[in-house]
C-alpha cells in the first residue's frame, strides 16, 4: 500500500475510498453555506445570561470606576512640594469606602482613607500606612511622595461612552462581571437556538431499564445532551424513534415544526433498516451524507421541508456508533449551532506533538483518533491513543484528551512522527 497519494488514479485505487464521499474540509465549507444566523432577540436579567450571544454592542453609560478612589489603604493627601520625608501632616478626618469624607483637604493636611474610598477634594495622592509613622493626629512621611500615586482614576478601566462589548460576542463569566461594572441589569442577547435530538434503532433501550436479548443501551442521545449543555441553547429532547420508516417520517417532520435544528443518530448507512437519508430526500433535501473521514462516514446534512417550502430547519443526521457521534458532533455541528447563534467560532486549538505509539492508517480519509496528549519534563508535546479505535469503542472518548488528527493523504504513522493534535 503507498502511503501518499499523488493523483486522483491513486486514490481510485486505493482500498476503502469512496469517490462520493467528500473531505471533511468540504463538508464544513457546504454546511457553512446553508448557516444564516436566527434573528429573534431577547432581553434577559444578567444573572440568567452565562453564554448567551450578546444581540447588540454594550456602550458604557458610566466611567468605571465612577469617581477617583484610593487604591490602599493609608493617608490621603496634597503633593506640595512639601511632600517629602520627614514632613509632618494633620489628620483632619477619615474617608472610607462608601462613607466619604465630605470637607477639603488643605496643604499640610491628610484623610485617613481605606482602599475603595473616594479621594477627598483637594487631595492627590495617597501614601501607604507602611511608609508613615503616625503618633496622634499627626503624620511623618517617611518617603518621598508623589502626586497621583496609589490612586484609581474615574475611566481608568471603562470610560463613558466606550463600545466595550460587541454584537456576536459570548457572555462569559468576564462579561458578566463587566455588564455589572456598567450597572446593566439587563442584556439584549440572540433567543436560544431550538435544537431537537433523537436516537434511533429498534435495538435500543433506555438506560435504568433492563435490557433484553439483542439490546443495548441509548447512549449517543446522552453524549449529544453533554455535547450541547454548553452551548446555552434549548434542547428539545425526543427520545428514540424505532426503526419504522413512517413513524421516522413523522418524528423528522414534527422535530421541524419546533426546532431549528435536528440532530439524530444512526439509521443513516446503506442498511435496510436505514431511512433517514431517503426520508430526508423525500422531506427536504439532501446536501451531503459520505465524508471521507473515520470514524464518522456516513453524515447525511440536509434541510427539512416545512409548509411545502424548503424550511429553515437543518437536518444533522450523525451515524449511528457512538464514537462517530462525538466526533462529528466536534467536527461539523458544533460550529455550525455557534454561528446560528450568532458567534464566530474561534478556530479549534492544535499544536503538533510527537507520536509515541505506532498508527496504523489506510490513506483515503481523514482519520481522528483519539489520542492522550502531555508535554514531557523538556516541554515537548508527546500524544499516543487510548488503544484500541473501534468507532464504537466509546470508552476511548473518555480516556482521551485530543484527536489526532490524520490528514487524507497519510498512512501508518511511525513512532516519533509529528501529528496534529487538536484539544477537546
Ligand atoms: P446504525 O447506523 O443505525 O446502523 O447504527 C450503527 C451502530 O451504532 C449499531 O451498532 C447501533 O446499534 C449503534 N447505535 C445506534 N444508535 C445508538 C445509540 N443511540 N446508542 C448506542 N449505540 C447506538
Ligand atoms: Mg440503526
Amino acid at each position: 500500500m503507498k502511503s501518499k497519494i499523488t493523483s486522483l488514479s491513486d486514490l481510485n485505487t486505493l482500498h476503502d475510498y469512496d469517490p462520493n464521499a467528500i473531505s471533511v474540509e468540504q463538508a464544513r465549507a457546504f454546511i457553512r453555506q446553508f448557516l444564516t444566523p436566527i434573528t429573534g432577540q431577547e432581553t434577559v436579567p444578567l444573572h440568567t445570561a452565562w453564554q448567551r450571544t450578546l444581540a447588540s454592542d454594550v456602550i458604557s453609560p458610566i466611567h468605571v470606576p465612577p469617581h477617583d478612589y484610593s487604591a490602599m489603604d493609608g493617608y490621603a493627601m496634597r503633593v506640595v512640594e512639601l511632600a517629602q520625608a520627614g514632613v509632618q501632616l494633620k489628620i483632619i478626618g477619615k474617608s472610607y469606602a462608601g462613607h466619604a469624607f465630605e470637607g477639603t483637604v488643605a496643604a499640610g493636611e491628610c484623610v485617613r482613607i481605606m482602599t475603595g474610598a473616594l479621594i477627598p477634594a483637594g487631595c492627590d495622592s495617597v501614601v501607604m500606612q507602611e511608609h508613615v509613622t503616625a503618633a496622634g493626629d499627626v503624620i511623618t512621611l517617611n518617603k518621598n511622595v508623589r502626586a497621583s500615586q496609589n490612586i484609581r482614576r474615574a475611566g481608568e478601566d471603562i470610560q463613558q461612552g466606550a463600545r466595550i462589548l460587541v454584537h456576536g460576542q459570548v457572555i462569559h463569566a468576564a462579561e458578566m462581571g463587566v455588564l455589572a461594572s456598567l450597572g446593566l441589569s439587563e442584556v439584549q442577547v440572540y433567543r436560544k437556538l431550538k435544537v431537537a435530538i433523537f436516537s434511533t434503532g429498534d435495538e435500543l433501550q433506555q438506560p435504568g431499564t433492563p435490557l433484553l436479548a439483542g439490546q443495548i443501551y441509548d447512549s449517543n442521545r446522552f453524549a449529544l445532551m453533554g455535547l450541547l449543555a454548553g452551548l446555552s441553547l434549548e434542547i428539545i429532547d425526543l427520545g428514540n424513534i424505532r426503526d419504522d420508516k413512517a413513524i421516522l417520517k413523522q418524528a423528522m417532520l414534527d422535530a421541524a415544526q419546533q426546532a431549528d435544528v435536528i440532530i439524530t443518530s444512526g439509521g443513516v448507512s446503506v442498511g435496510e433498516a436505514d431511512y433517514i437519508k431517503q426520508l430526508l430526500a423525500e422531506i427536504g433535501e439532501v446536501v451531503f451524507w459520505k465524508i471521507a473521514m473515520k470514524p464518522g462516514r456516513p453524515l447525511a446534512y440536509g434541510k427539512i421541508r416545512t409548509n411545502g417550502k424548503i424550511g429553515s430547519s437543518h437536518f444533522f443526521g450523525l451515524p449511528g456508533n457512538p464514537v462517530a457521534v462525538m466526533v462529528t458532533f466536534q467536527q461539523f455541528v458544533r460550529d455550525a449551532l455557534l454561528i446560528l447563534m450568532g458567534q464566530q467560532p474561534k478556530p479549534t486549538f492544535t499544536l503538533q506533538a510527537r507520536c509515541s505509539s505506532p498508527i496504523k492508517k489506510i490513506p483515503g480519509r481523514t482519520e481522528f483518533q483519539r489520542g492522550i496528549v502531555s508535554q514531557t519534563a523538556n516541554g515537548e508535546w508527546t500524544v499516543q491513543t487510548t488503544g484500541e479505535q473501534g468507532s464504537g469503542i466509546l470508552s476511548s472518548m473518555s480516556k482521551a484528551n485530543c484527536f489526532i488528527v490524520l490528514p487524507v493523504a497519510l498512512g501508518d504513522v511511525a513512532v516519533g512522527t509529528m501529528v496534529e493534535v487538536q484539544f477537546i
